[in-house]
């Protein structure tokens, strides 16, 4: 992509509705803009991590065994109405007419809708177990949304149903979404934690949370600091515990003291149990003939909420320092002089189509610019390595490699293949 054709509106310093680090720096970087209180446009840089996390998302769902499908985001009262949510949601739960009259609502999230499909095409118990996701784009009309995308009201979620024909079938295809979780963040790069939780609005019997963690997190989590012990305080709360006392005391599983910090909720998963099941009749036949209720799972992961949740955990005072893997492009070639010598456009043009033959997203700043602002351009977008290309070209051929984390050489643009396998 070339630099000036790019519709990236970098800012100079971050206006004032913007709080926290992440909302600040994506602003600033061109990869969001407000549309509402809560709604957001994805511009092209923006739209490029999102879709990236995306795909490590699906192709993880994916190996896990779970299958895709796109459920609609506007749903019937009817279906709400079956599990008493039409009401108990209250005003989070964004209510639409049609022009005659029917009520619907914009989904916050799809269990009645699943439930029913499930209930409406599978029969027998030998058609188990099933576990059928979607990234699918969700409104809650939150009290307070706030951090841009981090709590917006609209946002980009991955989630995913598991039907089972019992208990310890629901432990495993739970495990295995534990798993799966585990390896998204990971393959991100995230330092987190996995967290006992309540289990809020959508219920069920046991539930817990993924939290990246960092100071500007909404959640309070007390962890041990000498072993898996993670728990919300938010449950401690309901529980009646007095959290200020918990600092320090020993973990409740004996095993190290207990540690408060901040964390971001990325991901939710839960046993249901019959909850929906046996409030939408959804059965199938078991092994006697039997008509017997469902077990369910419900595992969400916030594929919007993860690209700040990362840039809340990758930034210095110049930018963004994208984990590569979910990095807008991994290049960036700052073409010093593009405009007025010849032999730089020619050669920043030649490298550019071999890398990207060579199968890299790169970016070429063919402005007019000079060094400074195009360096803190890429600084601030947060691409991984810069080639630069600039006078020691003419005179040497040389061309130089800057990191975004600092590292730094020169080298002979002959060299190049040989020189960004190093860099890898
Ligand atoms: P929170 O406690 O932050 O309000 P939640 O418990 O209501 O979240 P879930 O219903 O568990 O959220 O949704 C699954 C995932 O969707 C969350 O873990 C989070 O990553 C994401 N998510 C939920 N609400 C929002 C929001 N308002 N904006 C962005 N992402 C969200
Ligand atoms: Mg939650």
């Amino acid at each position: 992509m070339l630099f000036s054709k790019l519709l990236l509106p970098t800012l100079k310093d971050a206006p004032q509705e913007a709080e926290v680090i992440s909302h600040k720096l994506m602003l600033r970087a061109g990869m969001i803009r407000r549309v509402a209180s809560g709604i957001y446009t994805w511009l092209p840089l923006g739209l490029k991590v999102l879709r990236k996390i995306e795909t490590i998302v699906r192709e993880e769902m994916d190996s896990s065994g779970a299958q895709e499908v796109l459920m609609p985001m506007v749903q019937p009262k009817e279906l709400w109405e079956e599990t008493n949510r039409w009401e108990k949601m209250g005003p989070e739960l964004l209510r639409i007419q049609d022009r005659h009259n029917r009520d619907f609502c914009l989904g916050p999230t799809h269990e009645e809708v699943i439930t029913d499909l499930i209930r409406n095409n599978v029969k027998s118990y030998k058609e188990l177990p099933l576990n059928i996701y979607q990234i699918q784009t969700k409104f809650r009309d939150e009290v307070r949304p706030r951090y841009g995308v981090m709590r917006g009201r609209e946002f980009l979620m991955k989630d995913s149903y598991s039907f089972n024909e019992d208990e310890a079938c629901l432990q495993e295809t739970y495990l295995t979404m534990r798993d799966t979780y585990k390896k998204i963040i990971e393959r991100i790069g995230l330092d987190y934690k996995i967290v006992a939780a309540d289990s809020g609005a959508i219920g069920g019997d046991a539930s817990e949370e993924f939290h990246v963690l960092a100071e500007t997190g909404e959640d309070t989590i007390a962890i041990s600091d000498d072993s898996e012990y993670a728990i919300n305080t938010e449950l401690l709360l309901k529980e009646g515990e007095d959290i200020a006392s918990l600092e320090g005391k020993p973990s409740p599983d004996g095993k190290g003291v207990i540690q408060i910090k901040k964390g971001i909720e990325v991901g939710h998963i839960f046993q249901l149990g019959k909850v929906y099941a046996e409030d939408m009749k959804a059965n199938v036949l078991n092994k006697e003939g039997k008509a017997s209720t469902l077990f369910m799972g419900c595992y969400g992961i916030g594929i919007s909420r993860l690209v700040a949740a990362a840039i809340e955990q990758n930034n210095d005072e110049k930018g963004i320092l994208w984990p590569h893997c979910i990095a807008p492009f991994d290049i960036n070639i700052i073409a010093i002089g593009y405009g007025k010598d010849q032999k730089i456009a020619d050669a920043s043009i030649k490298l550019y189509s071999e890398l990207k033959d060579m199968g890299y997203e790169v970016l070429l700043d063919d402005r007019k610019d000079g060094y400074g602002t195009k360096m803190k351009d890429s600084e601030l977008i947060g691409i991984p390595l810069n080639l630069i290309i600039g006078k020691r070209f003419i005179e040497t051929n040389e061309i130089e490699l800057k990191s975004r984390n600092g590292d730094s050489s020169t080298n002979d643009i002959s060299n190049i293949k040989t020189i960004l396998d190093f860099y890898k």
